[in-house]
């Protein structure tokens, strides 16, 4: 079990873009592996490689109540949008913030599952959103990003000067559910 730092906004290397898997052998699982454990234990239901400063497109979810129901996506492609989604979202790498984003509610898309093989799926609700959360970080894109210039400044300002006040953020154990 390894537990990965996480990058806090407004960290530029979250603004990286992502490269794609080319191989997924075993040093992919191990990242895989170590994302979930990082996920479980911040804890919140959707990492990305970008937020523990790896280059790489890889995604984990859990979205079950019983946190038994990893999914694992590595060069997802959203294939198809529909509908319109408002829910209140959280980050790990912007502790303590919780804004509501609108997005697309039911989605397909193509990854490439853990041993490397191609698989299409659908998903709405939470699980489309926290997907669609997960992608854009691959792109070097947070959700504060759909907030107004104004309240990304105030986020902005405020983990700053929590970042200046202490190494270690002390918000974490919410009830909030932290994509
Ligand atoms: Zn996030």
């Amino acid at each position: 079990m390894a537990i990965l730092g996480i990058l806090h906004f407004p960290d530029p290397r979250l603004r990286n873009v992502a490269q794609p898997v080319t191989t997924v052998d075993d040093s992919v699982r191990q990242l895989l592996d170590d994302m979930l454990d990082t996920m479980y234990e911040a804890p919140g239901i959707g990492l990305a490689a970008t937020q523990v400063n790896v280059d790489k497109r890889a995604v984990v979810i859990d979205v079950s109540e019983e946190k038994d129901q990893p999914l694992c996506l590595i060069n997802p492609e959203i294939l198809d949008l529909e509908g319109v989604e408002e829910m209140e979202e959280g980050c790990l790498s912007v502790p303590g913030v919780y804004e509501v984003v609108q997005r697309a509610d039911h989605i397909r898309l193509r990854a490439l599952d853990r041993n490397g093989q191609p698989f299409e799926m659908q998903a709405d609700g939470l699980m489309a959103v926290c997907i669609q959360h997960e992608i854009d970080h691959l792109d070097g894109k947070l959700f504060v990003d759909y907030l107004s210039q104004l309240k990304r400044t105030r986020i902005r300002n405020k983990l700053e000067k929590e970042q200046r006040q202490t190494s270690t953020v002390a918000d974490a154990r919410s009830s909030h559910r932290v994509i």
